[in-house]
């Protein structure tokens, strides 16, 4: 690191000079970012394509680094993934649904342009019940957990009530089960 350019721009980062930043940032506003500004330009290795550079070189550095933070935030951070989550209910969805797929280790990922797709195709309906679909839930048609894939070809959108009451049934069964026969 090179020195700094300024003696009133603190050094980034940590939490205590973030409250400093904050505190100045309250007080000085548009001067202080002028002086971030003149900052950043003078110390060009700290700039965020560097930045992201240092993160592509370095990545067990990254990793701890990341860790670290998460451990020091990890409430806020939730709380704001929780947040986003809510607002966001496809995306939690679609990313919730990659999580399970990857602890799981199975091929395939769908995406939420995907179940959009899915969406249209199925009419907005339940594709077991016909139900006009208000909330739905991405269901794979033949369960992970008995070596189904995670290819948008297995996949369907049940309402909420239908994938319950499938669960992680096999999907002939749950289809006689519900009256139907194939
Ligand atoms: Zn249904």
């Amino acid at each position: 690191m090179s020195s700094r350019a300024s003696a009133n721009v603190p050094r980034h980062p940590s939490g205590k000079v973030q409250v400093q930043w904050k505190r100045e940032r309250e007080k000085y506003g548009d001067k202080r970012r002028a002086d971030h500004r003149a900052w950043m330009k003078a110390n060009p290795e700290s700039n965020r394509a560097n930045v992201k550079q240092w993160r592509k070189k370095y990545p067990a550095k990254r990793n701890a680094q990341t860790a670290k933070h998460y451990a020091a935030n990890s409430g806020r951070i939730k709380a704001r993934d929780r947040a986003y989550g809510k607002a966001h209910p496809e995306i939690g969805r679609a990313s919730a649904n990659r999580r399970r797929v990857r602890l799981r280790g199975c091929g395939g990922e769908h995406t939420v342009e995907l179940i959009n797709d899915l969406f249209r195709l199925q009419k907005g309906k339940c594709s077991n019940c016909k139900t006009v679909l208000a909330k739905y839930e991405v269901d794979h048609v033949m369960p992970l957990i008995r070596g189904g894939s995670d290819d948008i070809s297995n996949l369907q959108l049940l309402c909420v009530r239908c994938n319950r009451s499938k669960g992680t049934r096999d999907p002939y069964e749950w289809a006689q089960r519900s009256g139907r026969l194939f």
